[in-house]
């Protein structure tokens, strides 16, 4: 009998942040209090007036497929936003509206990529990226960051990382998992190798809405002229507006690029769903208090899980500017017995947290940064509080 399953697939990982909130889910649904750090997802409800514009859109019968790439309102509101917000002149038809900008990142790989062209992954990433660029027949480069330097891949990292076969770099600001975010003068430096080598960017800017301090978010193709042509951006509203289930993501890319990560859709998916898509232009065009409101609560969060983290001796952690997660050094916690019981590598360290405690994270191994465990703060205050005080009993159980 001939082999099942075709060689990409065969070489597939599962995402490692879902299939650790599953597992938080499964010792749950066998009664134990689990409190989930494991997965990025805002804890608020969606804001009543988005999911007042799904119900209306369905009263208008507004059910039915839609245009493959999204519906024209859709696409105007999203342009007028970006031109509002970041100056920046899109038109309709740069604009793709996906089902979730995780299928944004799978159009644009597909409509880029052609085998064996290599696609620049600084480290730590978040968890989906190489394994799509891999589905697409491209090559995941990955290039490691550190501590010191932020997280934040330097111009000379990138320029060592080329060779004839890099078709494209990946920039994920703010920062799933890390927490960093480049500024305008980091990202311009990236821009000039990026022009020198005549790269495309795949610039990620889904937590652009979750920025903390004087921390100021700047769009890649801002940084320089022309950058607009050779770089394609992938946003949405899963994060900003608390609508992760509602599935729309949207990317903006050159037209001829748009244009066939359309008939990619028309293929595939049809289109994106059009009720959430409706929803999707509420929450752009209605007042935007309720991510004010959001941020506002993520950002004491954030403080709070930092001076928890800080107060630990052994454990660090960057400052987070942006997004809700915190990426812990926990290589000091490794190589030693928690309760009589050895523990060597941060996927041990991870799982053994949730047996004995009831707290799930996800390893940094999963995002290519071995020693480290990410915390999503994407939680109530009550329970990140909960959550600490189980990590500290955990970490003095010798
Ligand atoms: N990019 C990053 C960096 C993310 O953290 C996520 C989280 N899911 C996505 C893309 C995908 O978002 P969506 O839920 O809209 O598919
Ligand atoms: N992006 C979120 C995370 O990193 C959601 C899960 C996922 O899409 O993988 O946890």
């Amino acid at each position: 009998m001939q082999t099942q399953l075709s060689r990409r697939i065969a070489a597939l990982q599962p995402s490692a942040t879902l299939a650790m909130a599953a597992k938080a889910k499964e010792l749950k649904a066998s009664g134990r209090k689990v409190i989930s750090l494991s997965l990025g997802e805002p804890d608020f409800n969606t804001p009543a007036h988005i999911c007042d514009a799904a119900a209306k859109a369905m009263a208008q019968g507004k059910t039915r497929y839609t245009v493959a790439s999204g519906v024209p309102e859709l696409k105007e509101a999203i342009c007028k936003f970006y031109k509002n917000r970041h100056g920046l002149e899109y038109k309709p038809a740069n604009i793709t509206v996906s089902n979730g900008a995780k299928h944004c990142l799978h159009n644009v790989f597909t409509v880029l990529i052609d085998e064996g062209e290599e696609v620049i992954i600084p480290a730590p990433y978040w968890v989906s990226y190489a394994e799509i660029v891999k589905l697409a027949g491209g090559v995941p480069v990955i290039v490691e960051t550190t501590e010191a330097s932020d997280f934040k891949l330097t111009p000379e990292q990138l320029r060592a990382a080329c060779t004839p076969k890099t078709k494209c770099l990946l920039l994920c600001s703010p920062s799933n998992p890390t927490g960093s975010m480049y500024s305008g003068e980091e990202l311009g430096s990236l821009a000039d190798v990026v022009i020198e080598k005549d790269l495309w960017v795949l610039a990620d800017e889904i937590y652009e809405n979750l920025v903390y301090g004087d921390n100021k978010f700047v769009s890649f193709p801002t940084v320089r002229p022309g950058l607009m042509d050779r770089t394609i951006i992938v946003n949405g509203v899963s994060k900003t507006y608390a609508m992760t289930g509602w599935r729309i993501g949207w990317s903006f890319a050159p037209a001829d690029i748009a244009k066939k990560m359309g008939s990619l859709q028309s293929q595939e998916t049809s289109c994106p769903c059009s009720i959430s898509q409706y929803a999707a232009i509420a929450a752009l065009e209605g007042s935007q208090d309720c991510v004010k409101e959001m941020c506002a609560e993520f950002s004491k969060r954030r403080d709070y899980v930092l001076q928890r983290i800080n107060a630990i001796d052994g454990l660090s952690c960057p400052n987070m500017r942006g997004a809700f997660y915190a990426f812990v050094n926990i290589s000091r916690y490794l190589g030693r017995e928690y309760g009589g019981k050895m523990i060597e590598t941060d996927m041990d360290w991870c799982l053994e947290l949730l047996q004995k405690k009831g707290v799930a994270t996800v390893m940094g191994s999963a995002f290519g940064a071995p020693g480290y465990a990410r915390l999503s703060f994407a939680n109530s205050m009550e329970e990140l509080k909960q959550a600490f005080d189980l990590i500290e009993e955990f970490l003095n159980d010798r």
